[in-house]
């Protein structure tokens, strides 16, 4: 499933099943174009690999390519759309070449049509250089996962492939995300972390003048 919405209950449905189950109004669509990842968190349902494989977000096979998913956004009712999210069941910034053609992409075909990325922030690290330029005119929200509020604790919880540089990597790149995109937001989970954890987070965020949204757990 390429392109899909979501519904009461954490269900995850293709467009058109979508609008035949809720014809009314707009809403977020959501993209998926990789299982891939550079963190193995301990609350990603990717570790739980049958479980993951089940699900219509898993690839089974060669990823789609950058025509296919070209093909899905054209093929879109991208007037019913809120919003245009890449997040999909892994992290979409290990096909960073392929994001930026899609959001790109998106922009031609419906230049109002907001834009978000849900991403680790580790896009620096991956690839040794400071890509958030790149997204300056085609990205409107960036949303990353914070996750903690210290280097020990984000990789007891991420196990991110850059070991205790991680959370460092990761806060550098959303304080350079600014100059690019206009909303950049970071995220917690609730349930993961407990007040105090959340405050200092808070804390950590005003510091770097960056917004904080503690956000639900979905069990994926
Ligand atoms: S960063 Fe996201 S996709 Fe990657 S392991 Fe963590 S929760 Fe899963």
């Amino acid at each position: 499933m390429l392109i899909y919405a979501t519904h009461a209950g954490g269900r995850y449905l293709p467009l058109a099943e979508s609008f035949a189950v809720q014809p009314e109004g707009k809403r977020s669509f959501y993209m998926n174009i990789t299982n891939h990842c550079n963190c193995a968190c301990t609350f990603c349902l990717r570790q739980k690999k049958k479980m993951a494989e089940a699900s219509t977000l898993w690839f089974h096979g060669a990823e789609p390519t950058v025509e296919e998913l070209k093909a899905a956004i054209a093929g879109a009712p991208l007037d019913r759309a809120k919003e245009l999210v890449f997040c999909g069941f892994g992290e979409p910034t290990m096909r960073l070449e392929v994001l930026l053609t899609l959001l790109a992409y998106a922009k031609s075909l419906a230049p109002a049509l907001p834009t978000r990325l849900n991403t680790n922030g580790l896009a620096n690290l991956e690839y040794g250089e400071d890509v958030t330029p790149r997204f300056e005119g085609i990205l409107d929200t960036i949303s990353i996962s914070l996750n903690a509020s210290n280097a020990q604790r984000y990789y007891e919880l991420t196990r991110a492939k850059y070991g205790m540089e991680s959370f460092d990597g990761m806060l550098d790149f959303a304080v350079r995300a600014k100059a690019h995109v206009p909303h950049v937001v970071l995220t917690i989970v609730d349930q993961v972390e407990g007040p105090e954890e959340i405050a200092r987070c808070r804390e950590l965020c005003e510091e770097r003048g960056l917004t904080l949204r503690v956000r639900p757990y979905e069990a994926n």
